[in-house]
């Protein structure tokens, strides 16, 4: 089959490599028929090389029909449609249980002391091969596999795989107060799709900061109040604030994490990663904590005393300086983590399945074929206007 692969630090490329087959009775195999491109993704093609093995498969967010099951799936069928979660739950553990599908205690990656283990990312999550291929070995797909109908284009189910599920969960752990206000700092996918949950759920007014025109336009259509924060001032909190009378949106959701710009220690510690060699550079990242701090430290700031932030960026140092005296003075409480996907399912079918309430059909900005991986990896990476969302059609 054809898979997209790492080779190196920004170099993809697509190579004809063994089919995958069932290797465990709760296994199945899935013909790919969509597949998206991740933000997070663009972590392992600059900066996570330390973690990855020449000829990884990359991808977590895929959808397709079933071509094979084990002896002991019994929820999907071959020629059933689905979506794939980007975690990889049992479904039968405590965590699984307690809804927190990314902790699973059946395939948490105990040896590098990480949650469960994810399709495509590194060998910190275990090292699964990915979903940017044309077939997908699907471990627990007596739990995992979302079934979705026939007849609405791929579009309308892939986000349940990611994006979805991620917003979901991040507006959820914002904990709004009814009719309540809520900042998004990051209008990329993630952050988009939250400004398009909360808009459904009533919440309001959402205003949404980035720095990239085309990302603020897209959420003023959607009825967001929108904020350019290109000059690093004051500006837009002054204004989030005199709209909330002084105080400051009830809730902030960070969704930018990694893909901040600006923070001088952040991106001190990501240069620097790049000119060391792996085995020095992998311990060095995660402890000096590649990230950019620039838009947490704008969401203490922005949010209300006594409100919420809910933290839905990758962060993936270990020794990153948190305002602490801010938070505590504050009041402020804190929520974050890997979405729980198979969690918000249930929320989550009725508002993709009769209708597109939520845009999902129109919010891709790209379909290419597989074959074009490398080129859109090369786009998407250097954030070229209009590049917003890449869906692979194998
Ligand atoms: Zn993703
Ligand atoms: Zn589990």
């Amino acid at each position: 089959m054809k898979a997209v692969t790492w080779q190196g630090k920004r170099d993809v490329r697509v190579e004809t490599v063994p089919d995958p087959t069932i290797q465990d009775p709760t296994d199945a195999l899935v013909r790919i028929t969509s597949t998206a491109l991740c933000g997070s993704d663009l972590h392992l093609y600059e900066v996570l090389g330390p973690f990855m093995g020449k000829g990884d498969i990359l991808g977590h967010e895929p959808m397709g029909i079933v071509e094979a099951v084990g002896p002991d799936v019994t929820g999907i069928t071959v020629g059933d449609r689905v979506v794939i979660p980007f975690n990889i739950a049992c479904g039968r553990c405590a965590m699984c249980a307690a809804g927190l599908q990314s902790q699973c205690e059946t395939t948490q990656v105990r040896s590098e002391d990480k949650g469960a283990a994810l399709f495509g990312y590194t060998k910190l999550y275990g090292e699964v091969p990915g979903g940017q291929a044309e077939l997908l070995r699907v471990p627990f797909a007596d739990y995992g596999p979302v079934k979705v109908p026939d007849g609405p284009p791929d579009d309308r189910f892939l986000y349940l795989s990611d994006v979805l599920p991620t917003a979901w969960q991040a507006v959820r752990y914002a904990n709004v107060p009814p009719r309540d206000s809520l900042a998004v700092v990051g209008l990329w996918p993630v952050g988009q799709m939250a400004c398009r949950v909360a808009l459904h759920l009533g919440i309001g007014p959402v205003f949404g900061l980035d720095l990239v025109p085309d990302r603020l336009e897209r959420a003023r259509a959607l009825g967001v109040e929108t904020f350019d924060v290109t000059d690093g001032s004051d500006e837009a909190i002054d204004a989030i604030r005199e709209r909330t009378d002084g105080r400051g949106p009830a809730s902030v959701i960070d969704a930018v994490g990694m893909e901040a710009h600006g923070d001088a220690v952040g991106k001190f510690a990501h240069d620097a990663s790049g000119m060391l060699p792996d085995a020095v550079a992998a311990p060095t990242m995660e402890r000096a904590g590649i990230d950019r701090l620039a838009a947490l430290r704008t969401s203490v700031d922005l949010v209300r005393r006594g409100g919420t932030i809910s933290i839905v960026g990758v962060y993936g140092g270990m020794a990153d300086p948190l305002p602490m005296m801010t938070l505590f003075d504050k009041q402020v409480s804190l929520r974050m983590g890997q979405a729980n996907v198979r969690n918000w399912i249930d929320d989550l079918l009725p508002l993709v399945v009769d209708t597109d309430v939520l845009g999902l059909e129109t919010f891709a900005s790209h379909h290419v074929a597989l074959d074009e991986a490398p080129e859109a990896y090369h786009r998407f990476q250097r954030k070229e206007a209009g590049t917003f969302k890449v869906v692979f059609q194998p």
